[in-house]
């Protein structure tokens, strides 16, 4: 199997990140990833995808801005790499207190594609280390490649900040804007052997 060789294209020109290039700087809601060119030709796809185009990222983040692109796609030993950085601003609801906040998702690219349609029986090697997408004569879509990416790069629990101090557990104000009155029932208070009592 030819693909077994690893040989992958590791250095691919790779120029500064999100540099602001008006001509390179494009919508790529809409672009494919061609095969055939970039198999000619390593190809970069700077620019961004459309808010509209990141509906799975927004039913967990409410995207803020477009998605920023930078991406470079090279092909070697019949593998596509896609290789980059991609950026988005979103807005989420902190866990602790509740409250909306924006905060800049922002992740690293490195991403094999397979030409063709999953090989499934026909190789017996299923613990391939890397993980490959087959892309089934289609061509790559930019903004589902975008969009996968940023999912995978959201904070599994969404803090507006580490500091953040959360709801008072007793009355539920927001402990980040005002100090409540509620005081933490300490081993000394006058009812801490009831509430031993209780948990026992
Ligand atoms: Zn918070
Ligand atoms: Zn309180």
């Amino acid at each position: 199997m030819t693909t077994a060789g690893h040989d992958l294209p590791t250095e691919t020109p790779w120029a500064d990140p999100m540099q602001d290039n008006e001509t390179l700087h494009r919508d790529l809601s809409e672009t494919g990833i061609d095969l055939e060119g970039v198999r000619r030709l390593f190809k970069r796809f700077c620019g961004f995808v459309a808010r509209d185009r990141l509906s799975e990222l927004s039913s967990e983040a409410q995207p803020e801005t477009v998605a920023e692109v930078d991406l470079t796609a090279a092909f070697a030993e019949n593998l596509l790499r896609v290789r980059g950085k991609v950026a988005c601003t979103v807005r989420r609801m902190c866990a602790r207190c509740l409250t909306e906040f924006s905060s800049q998702v922002f992740a690293e690219v490195d991403r094999l594609f397979v030409p063709g349609s999953d090989p499934a029986e026909a190789d017996s090697c299923q613990e391939m280390v890397e993980e490959r997408t087959y892309l089934d004569g289609h061509p790559l879509s930019i903004a589902a490649v975008v969009e996968e990416e940023l999912l995978l790069a959201l904070p599994m629990i969404p803090v507006c900040q580490q500091a953040c101090a959360g709801l008072c557990p007793t009355c539920g104000a927001d402990r980040n804007q005002e100090k409540c009155s509620c005081v933490e029932t300490t081993t000394e208070g006058p009812f801490a052997v009831l509430k031993n009592l209780k948990t026992v």
